[in-house]
């Protein structure tokens, strides 16, 4: 078996996910980091941009920051014959042409150039409109980024793509997703080696992790689940990972030290005693499961 040891040097890209809020996902992503840093090149990248938060825990020193724009398009009027071209090939309604005006809806754009590339006229020019910002810097041992939706913005996917180019070659990087399985989610773990799934043993956790599986596996990811606060609830996420042949990679009690550290901002694996090494366990079976899933599998090895 191929062990970490032996691919030190290759990049392995751990997203950890959840079908919906509140199920740890953060603390999960972020203990994970800092434990597995003690052994390997750790990057954090926390692609929640409408609502990161594994800076509160990991507290990092930022050293630099670049704003995430997108090209909007502006009409030159004195060129403009209002033919309305740019408005059917727009398939997100940002432009649209009235008698004699061309109303361009910024927030609706999707920066795609279609109306640009398309004018008869070449009437229409880009500007670049901010959306985001990427932060970036270091907790230690790990090295961070995220990325921050601007306020009132819809447009989420252009701002996980921004974050996703600080994956680095080789070392470990740990993409902690946004909840839910939409495209924001989707954009966020698309291209990991390993997908986490974080649940709880309750039927809206066992509805919404049904979702993430069905997300994951559209996606062709392997992923195995992690069970939070598993001693509250029942069995029938247990049951339905049996069922479905997904590994139950870890269960975390409900432990009211844990979330009293959470309430503090602080992490598990900074402050309880014992939880450095539980995670530095469940970190090390997730890179190993990251890496046997890289393999090809039997299915997908051609006939001689
Ligand atoms: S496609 Fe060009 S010329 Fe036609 S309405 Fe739009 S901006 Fe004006
Ligand atoms: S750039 Fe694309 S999304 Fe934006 S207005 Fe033009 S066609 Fe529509």
């Amino acid at each position: 078996m191929t062990t970490m040891t032996d691919r030190a040097d290759r990049r392995v890209i751990i997203s950890v996910a959840s079908g919906k809020g509140g199920t740890g996902k953060t603390t999960l992503a972020v203990n994970l980091a800092l434990a597995l840093s003690a052994f390997h090149d750790v990057r954090l990248i926390d692609a929640d941009v409408e609502e990161p938060n594994a800076h509160i825990f990991l507290r990092p020193d930022l050293e630099g920051s670049r704003t995430v724009e997108l090209p909007v398009p502006e009409v030159d009027k004195d060129r403009c014959r209002f033919c309305g071209r740019c408005a059917e090939v727009c398939a997100y309604g940002a432009v649209t042409v009235i008698a004699d005006s061309v109303l361009v809806f910024p927030e609706l754009c999707h920066g795609c150039g279609g109306c640009t590339l398309l004018c008869p006229e070449k009437a229409v020019t880009e500007r670049p409109r901010a959306i985001g910002v990427v932060e970036w810097g270091r907790a230690g041992e790990v090295a961070f980024v995220h990325g921050r939706l601007n306020p009132g913005e819809a447009l989420v996917p252009p701002v996980t793509r921004a974050v996703k180019e600080f994956i680095r070659p080789g070392g470990v990087t740990i993409i902690d997703a946004p909840p839910g399985t939409a495209c924001p989610a989707v954009a966020a773990v698309s291209g990991s080696d390993y997908c986490v799934l974080v649940t709880e043993p309750t039927p809206f956790g066992l509805n919404d992790l049904a979702l993430a599986v069905e997300m994951v596996r559209k996606l062709g990811l392997p992923a195995g689940v992690v069970i939070n606060r598993f001693d509250l609830g029942d069995r029938r996420v247990e049951d339905y990972c049996a069922r479905q042949r997904l590994p139950v990679l870890g269960r975390i009690p409900f432990d009211r030290k844990l979330a009293e550290a959470y309430a503090r901002g602080r992490t598990a694996v900074d402050d309880l005693p014992g939880w450095r090494d539980r995670f530095s366990a469940l970190g090390r079976e997730i890179l190993e499961r990251a890496s046997n899933g890289r393999r090809p599998r039997i299915s997908d090895v051609s006939d001689p």
